[in-house]
């Protein structure tokens, strides 16, 4: 949907004519304005038209049916990917996607491996969590969670991520609160630094995934750019300014970033109040192999005899491609 058409055709409608399309279309969920009976005819067929909110897509369901992936064909005929992932404690989070491919090239993503081809319009971002808050409705249940972790660098796309969060926080809208949404990055400095400056509580991931400049540089080879001392500064002031926790999710990956050693040099940079880290099972993408559970373990222990706040995040989606690092948009 073409959003500046969709705010200019109710600039010449009495102003509530707004707020009752917002609610039809973000809390109805309404698939196709010829459903929201409350607008004049005439205006639903010019919505119809020209601001259109059917989505094409095809899904797909993991066999424990706890993942849900859903490939959305964009107007231009790319395709993107977005993940629901509906947890046992009745969370549903919805990992969305900011760019077709990714211009970063991590060594251990499929998406980077796709190359990019360009950034989401808002309305694309938008579009993805509309998919699935409509299938959720009809097993009655709602998005609870946001999480920008899909394909492509939110802050190389920064406008339009702010736009669509602002979008769904919207109380006349979706009206999901602003904790609820997450945005992960590499650590592009500039997007971290505005984000500090915006009045939003959201919350900011660093993909840090190596202990060392050396090692980074070889997972990511941004990390020439932002190297480790320059995000953590970043970081530093971030959390002066907003008081909010910071999460570093760190991919564990065999006999490549999970010694004793790497614990240790990790929990030296970790051990800062509002820190936390996460450590995340690799997903197999055919590059490296996730380091055994007893290594998880061990390195976990040892960031928290250091002190470190730390967290293991369980796996989604691994069969049907929909984990961390496996999102490729392959036309099927
Ligand atoms: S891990 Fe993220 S930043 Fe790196 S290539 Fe993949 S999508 Fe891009």
């Amino acid at each position: 949907m073409d959003l500046i058409q969709f705010q200019k055709l109710f600039k010449k409608e009495p102003k509530y004519r707004l707020g009752q399309a917002k609610k039809a279309l973000f809390q109805d969920l309404i698939q196709n304005w010829q459903t929201a009976k409350v607008l004049p005819l005439s205006l639903r067929e010019e919505l119809n038209k020209e601001c259109s909110i059917e989505i094409s897509e095809k899904t797909f369901i993991s066999k424990d049916k706890n993942t849900v992936k859903a490939l959305l064909t964009l107007e231009d005929g790319l395709k993107v990917e977005t993940v629901l992932m509906r947890h046992k404690d009745k969370r549903n989070t919805v990992c969305v996607s900011s760019q077709v491919g990714c211009p970063l090239d991590c060594s251990f993503c499929a998406t980077g491996k796709m190359g990019f081809k360009r950034s989401l319009e808002a309305w694309e971002i938008v579009e993805q969590v509309l998919f699935f808050a409509r299938y959720l409705k009809k097993i009655k249940e709602r998005i609870t969670n946001i999480v920008f972790m899909g394909m492509g660098e939110p802050f190389l796309n920064y406008q339009n991520v702010i736009e669509a969060i602002k979008i769904l926080n919207d109380k006349e809208g979706f009206n999901l609160g602003a904790r609820h949404f997450s945005i992960s990055t590499v650590g592009i400095v500039e997007g971290i630094e505005e984000l500090a400056k915006e009045k939003l509580q959201i919350n900011l991931a660093i993909s840090l995934h190596a202990p060392n400049d050396e090692l980074r540089s070889k997972l990511m080879p941004i990390n020439k750019k932002y190297p480790i001392k320059k995000i953590l500064n970043a970081i530093d002031d971030y959390i002066e300014k907003t008081r909010r926790r910071v999460m570093f999710e760190y991919i564990m990956i065999r006999d490549l970033n999970d010694s004793e050693e790497e614990a240790k040099t990790l929990a030296r940079l970790m051990k800062k109040p509002l820190y936390f880290v996460n450590l995340i099972s690799y997903n197999p993408t055919g590059i490296f192999k996730p380091s055994l559970s007893s290594r998880i373990k061990k390195f976990k222990e040892i960031l928290e005899k250091e002190g470190v706040a730390v967290t293991q995040r369980y796996r989604f989606g691994e069969d049907i491609e929909a984990a961390c690092g496996q999102l490729v948009a392959k036309p099927r």
